[in-house]
């Protein structure tokens, strides 16, 4: 029986993965992995090594959490070193818990080895810290993603009242819903906000705006995106190093 690493990928750039990561992908019999994860992390595996792609898109699972979960399971049960390779963190809107548990269920070790998120590095490249003394003393991550057929949404919009920092995640989709709820609870319409799309990739690109223009201005714009909602983005006008 094996050990499983639930292993955050980071958030694209291949330099942003943890010399922790870097060492068990090398040592990997297995490695399972979804679609936010780089590609190029796998040619660091030993040759030999196999590969399972399970892919996940933006929340709409190509194949169902559970078969995830058993995929893993098996493999554990056949390999012993099983890495289990997931974009960002495991631990953020990764499902990272849900498969730790499984195995716990079933007796199988297992290490978690945090990533860099795309909630705070996509925007770090960008030009725009999510906290700055004087404009955001926090910052929050959202799920930008809700159900069409939930009544109730389950998005705390009464919590995002103050200037704090708001990153939705697989919000996208929902991008005129989102900007339109957060007017509805008392924001100016030119409140600043960002769409960051691949993030700390080569294809990163960044469109500033408000809450009023930015389903306009961020149309066709490729996924993985976040948003970003907070005065900081204005930040970005001094601080955007990546482009440049
Ligand atoms: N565990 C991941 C998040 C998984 S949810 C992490 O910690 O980063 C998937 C969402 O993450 C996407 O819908 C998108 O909103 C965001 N995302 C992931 N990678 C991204 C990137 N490179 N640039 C922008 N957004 C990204």
């Amino acid at each position: 029986m094996g050990k499983v690493y639930l292993t955050g990928a980071g958030p694209g750039d291949i330099e942003l993965l943890t010399m922790k990561a870097f060492r068990v992908v090398k040592e990997a019999d297995v490695i399972i992995y979804d679609r936010l994860a780089n590609p190029d992390i796998l040619k660091e595996a030993k040759s030999g090594c196999e590969f399972v792609y399970v892919g996940k898109e933006d929340g709409r699972h190509i194949m169902p959490q559970d078969e995830i979960n058993e995929t893993i399971y098996q493999n554990a049960l056949k390999y012993e070193n099983v890495v289990r390779l997931k974009g960002g963190d495991p631990f953020v809107f990764g499902r990272g818990g849900e498969e730790a548990a499984y195995l716990f269920e079933r007796d199988i070790k297992f290490e978690i080895i945090p990533g860099i998120t795309s909630a705070v590095s996509a925007p770090a490249y960008a030009g725009i810290p999510v906290t700055h003394r004087g404009v955001a003393v926090s910052f929050r991550v959202v799920t930008g993603h809700e159900s069409p057929n939930k009544k109730e949404s389950q998005i705390p919009w009464n919590n995002f009242k103050t200037d704090d920092t708001i990153v939705f995640l697989m919000g996208l989709h929902n991008l005129p819903m989102i900007s339109k709820k957060l007017i509805e609870i008392g924001k100016p319409a030119d409140y600043p906000c960002a769409v960051i799309s691949k993030g700390t990739t080569k294809d990163q690109q960044v469109v500033v705006g408000t809450l009023a223009d930015i389903t306009q201005k961020a149309k066709g714009i490729p996924t993985p995106a976040l948003i970003v909602v907070g005065k900081v983005v204005e930040l970005r006008q001094q601080l955007k190093w990546f482009e440049q």
